[in-house]
């Protein structure tokens, strides 16, 4: 049997359904369910995405059976309709609509209008009795088959529209404002010109042909898959290169038909927010991209949503129509089980709806969509932890301007204007006019706020590097708005005072001029723009949980990151630690839901006040009796930290590493620190000098550190000890328990660790004899080279528990040097050497394979042993997954991580139970 690639939809029933996004594309599968459910939907047909695998597989070459499918469909669709393809008295018109089975955005373009030329506009025009309707109709074909299909788009970052120039000429040309007053003569001598246009630029004809123009388009939709902007998107977004876009042939219905039609697109529930109401905007009289493309400024869809009386919403001008859509919204939201983004368009006071998919939503709203979702019956707790991706969760710990500072800044005249509030927090920096330059400046260290007339699918890699955005036109629904909040983005959009000129880098905003480079701050929950930079301050939910300048009762984004994080805490099995080195360190992360500590860097404590001093008078000793003087020094101030983080930690493990890193590190720098150094010591600065030279290392991150320090110098580790041991005698005396967990970097072979055990062990037992007192301590080992994973069963012997140190382990697995990755790193992620940066995300396949191997070793010795990771990797959601499917224990990350990875923990819990049933 040949092969189905086309699959008809239309007259209440459709080939497809939802669960076929694989093959036909979000669009199209959701199209075909709509179908299904009777909601009414303009008919026509999907090409599978299949067709575009087999389109690159075969050098662009179509399967042989897609000519003869195409026009039976449209035999079809013309039978269903009364209408031909090409006739010159009832043409039918269609879309060619992208849609690949992720949506992306904006990716691909659209075409509408097709089927008209120069004989069936007259047609048209003369069947709907609307000649300026007719040629509005073909002037907007013409300029986007140029563009989508012919390629006449802007090429430099400071271009404009070719199509655009033309309009905007000619509408200065009458002195109108917008292109809907143009006449009926404009709009005909604009359609010569965007044709003569082609003619020029391109040495070719506008085809006249509505088959060509169908095919065309079809393989325009399908080369659009690997345009830059696309590519750009699915390397953003890990969607794979390989699954293709469907396409969706489908008739036009007509917004654009005077004021009883108009065209919008709106979101089942607030996308800012989560809040439980029909959000959306809509325009009279226009068609398609109009409300999204920030042509003319969109009114709100109902009345709540007003911001302004002067403006009317839907609900007002046509309120039969508002009631079938709020319909509809309630429909689709409890039959696809999650906010929805929804494109209609009403014609002649018909409802036709044309698109529907899951909608972007703020972090905020992800929370509170999955929350109210729960209480409303329609997901259970499991289902609603799976739908919020734990990177959101950072969008709720983001900062807000300190509202003192904000208040000055109204107060001296600094706001510059208003925008509509699309992308929640705030965001401060200096402003650049283009995405390349966003991306360059942010290279050089700078913080900037992207700024435009609107945002296009071309700019989303500077839209990422970005503080935060702003747009000078476009609504909530525009490309910025969407962009920004899938990204997490502060995003300010439509802010309509904002006269940018991009020739000049600067824009005019109330009689003032900001010039690029300038420093503004916008609040993405107001939409307020303000001159110079406003310094910010924690969420509400850190001023619950850290502050409590905020009662829980008074926050509703307080309320809900608890109700989820409480289920996330029911179902995950891995205990979530963090990795601290101070007592307020601690302090936030036990209130962001730690367990435990798992990495306590001893020597971040070296710096603080003078204590650098003792610790150089250490390293720089002649022996060990200059050693041991330096080391009594330190041993009263490491004892207080441990007291300080024992006490707060309340009983709760507590992972205290050895000293780690190379000696030089802690080296004065430059001749007056140096001489200050000797002049205390009492030596001479030739004697020093000397010394610091015998420390130079060639590769000081293989050199001497980790453990080969406490071996060398055994009085190290046994003063570290010894602090440690005291501290947790003197606060178990207090009444508090004390679980301190000693842990040893660096083994590459147990004698290493039992040298140390040993160093420790009788540190800890002299402490003990001292204040009488039984610690329950443990002494382990941080598994970071490829030596210690591989002989994990022998280690294991002296080992009490073991730490996953996978910062060192994916330095020493990959054989480079994080400090010099910067070279080559960048490029070999832009080349796909490598899918991902292994410091940022686990390299599952090969640290990980060394992981497991510990593992199993590990515990071939001790069954029970206690494993945990303590690298960045530990608060990152994949390698969290990771390592709940390798059997850890806990995973410990910077306090700010830690409600991620309770999370990301949850989820994967959920996940393998789902794979089991
Ligand atoms: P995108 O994927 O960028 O959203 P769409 O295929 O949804 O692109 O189309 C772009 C715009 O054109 C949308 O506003 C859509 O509603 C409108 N549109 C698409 N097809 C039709 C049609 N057959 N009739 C009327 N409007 C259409
Ligand atoms: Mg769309
Ligand atoms: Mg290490």
């Amino acid at each position: 049997m040949a092969s189905k690639y086309v699959y008809f939809f239309g007259g209440g029933k459709a080939d497809g359904k939802a669960e076929m996004k694989n093959l036909l594309g979000g669009k199209g599968a959701n199209i075909a369910e709509m179908t299904n459910l009777g909601i009414p939907v303009p008919p026509g047909f999907t090409i599978t995405t299949e067709v575009c695998t087999y389109f690159y597989e075969h050098g662009r070459q179509y399967p042989p059976e897609l000519e003869g499918q195409v026009e039976e469909a449209l035999r079809k669709l013309e039978e269903m309709m009364g209408r031909k393809f090409g006739d010159v008295e009832k043409p039918l018109l269609v879309s060619v609509r992208s849609g690949a089975a992720s949506s992306m955005p904006g990716m691909m373009d659209t075409v509408l209008n097709l089927g008209l030329n120069d004989r069936t506009v007259e047609g048209l025009a003369k069947e709907t009795q609307d000649e300026r309707f007719a040629y509005d109709c073909y002037r907007r074909f013409v300029a986007m088959y140029g563009d989508v299909v012919l390629g006449l788009k802007p090429v430099e970052k400071d271009d404009v529209d070719p199509f655009d120039e033309l309009i905007e000429k000619m509408r200065e040309k009458r002195g109108v404002e917008f292109d809907n007053q143009l006449s009926v003569a404009d709009l005909k001598e604009l359609v010569q010109q965007y044709k003569n246009l082609i003619r020029e630029k391109l040495s070719t004809e506008f085809p006249q042909d509505p088959m060509a123009q169908l095919w065309g388009s079809i393989g325009a939709v399908f080369g659009s898959w690997n345009n830059p902007r696309a590519i750009a998107y699915r390397e953003l977004n890990d969607i794979p290169a390989d699954m293709g876009t469907a396409v969706n042939v489908q008739c036009m219905v007509f917004g654009n038909m005077g004021d009883d039609s108009g065209t919008g697109v709106g979101f089942t529930r607030n996308p800012a927010t989560g809040e439980n109401v029909f959000y959306g905007e809509y325009l009279i009289n226009a068609q398609g991209e109009d409300v999204v493309a920030g042509i003319r400024t969109p009114q709100p869809i109902n009345k709540i949503q007003k911001s302004d009386p002067n403006t009317l919403s839907l609900e007002e001008t046509m309120p039969e129509i508002y009631q079938e859509l709020d319909e509809i919204r309630r429909k689709l939201d409890r039959h696809y089980r999650d906010m929805q983004d929804i494109e209609f368009t009403i014609q002649k006071g018909k409802l036709w709806m044309l698109q529907t998919r899951s909608g972007k939503r703020t972090g905020f709203a992800s929370f509170k969509i999955a929350v109210d979702m729960v209480r409303e019956g329609i997901l259970s707790k499991e289902e609603a932890l799976m739908r919020v991706e734990p990177d959101q969760l950072n969008q709720l710990l983001r900062p807000i301007f300190d509202p003192r500072a904000k208040q000055e800044a109204l107060k001296s005249g600094s706001f510059l204007a208003k925008g509509l509030n699309a992308g929640p927090g705030a965001a401060t920096g200096r402003i650049v006019f283009n995405a390349p330059d966003a991306t360059e400046w942010v290279k050089r260290g700078e913080r900037v706020i992207l700024v435009r007339l609107e945002t296009s699918p071309e700019d989303i890699r500077g839209m990422h590097a970005s503080q935060g955005i702003l747009t000078a036109r476009g609504g909530m629904t525009s490309h910025a708005a969407l962009v920004g909040r899938q990204m997490g983005k502060v995003c300010v959009v439509g802010c309509n005072d904002l006269e940018i000129s991009y020739r000049d880098r600067l824009m005019r905003v109330n009689g003032r001029v900001v010039k690029e480079g300038d420093w503004i701050s916008i609040d993405g929950t107001t939409g307020e723009v303000f001159a110079g930079e406003i310094p910010t301050e924690p969420s509400e939910v850190l001023r619950v949980l850290l502050d409590k300048t905020l009662g829980p009762e008074d926050s509703q984004v307080y309320q809900d990151y608890m109700a989820l994080l409480s289920w996330a805490d029911e179902c995950r099995r891995l205990g979530i630690w963090t990795n601290a080195d101070q007592p307020n360190q601690a302090e936030t992360a036990i209130a962001f839901g730690a367990e435990g500590i798992g990495l306590t860097r001893t020597e971040h404590m070296f710096f603080e006040g003078d204590r650098i001093d003792a610790v150089r008078e250490m390293i720089l000793a002649a022996d060990l009796e200059g050693r041991e003087k330096a080391l009594a020094k330190l041993l009263p101030m490491q004892k207080e930290d441990f007291k300080g983080i024992f006490r707060v930690m309340n009983g709760r493990p507590v992972t205290i590493r050895t000293l780690d890193p190379p000696l030089h590190e802690f080296l004065p720098h430059g001749r007056q620190e140096l001489q200050k150094l000797a002049t205390q010591m009492g030596v001479s600065v030739d004697r020093v000098e000397a010394k610091m030279q015998g420390l130079h290392e060639a590769n000081p991150m293989l050199g001497h550190r980790g453990c080969r320090l406490g071996i060398v110098y055994p009085e190290i580790t046994s003063m570290q000890a010894r602090a440690i041991m005291e501290a947790a005698c003197e606060v178990t005396q207090e009444g508090i328990p004390v679980h301190p967990e000693i842990m040893i970097p660096l083994v590459g072979h147990v004698a290493e660790l039992k040298n140390q055990r040993k160093v420790v062990e009788q540190a800890a037992r002299e402490a003990m004899d001292h204040y009488g007192v039984t610690v329950d301590y443990r002494v382990g080992t941080m598994i970071e080279v490829p030596r210690g994973a591989v002989t994990a069963d022998e280690i294991a012997r002296e080992a009490d528990f073991f730490s996953f140190g996978t910062n060192d382990l994916t330095q020493t697995v990959y054989g480079i040097s994080r400090d010099d990755a910067g070279k080559f790193l960048p490029a070999y992620i832009e080349m796909r050497i490598w899918e991902h940066d292994p410091f940022d995300r686990l390299d599952q396949v090969g640290v990980g394979t060394l992981m497991e191997i510990g593992v199993k070793k590990g515990r071939a010795t001790k069954p029970n042993l206690k494993i945990g990771i303590c690298g960045e990797h530990g608060g990152e959601p994949s390698s969290v997954e990771f390592c709940h499917r390798i059997g850890l224990d806990y995973v410990s990350c910077s306090p700010y991580r830690v409600p991620i990875a309770r999370l990301a923990a949850a989820r994967a819990a959920i996940r393998e139970k789902q794979a089991k049933g």
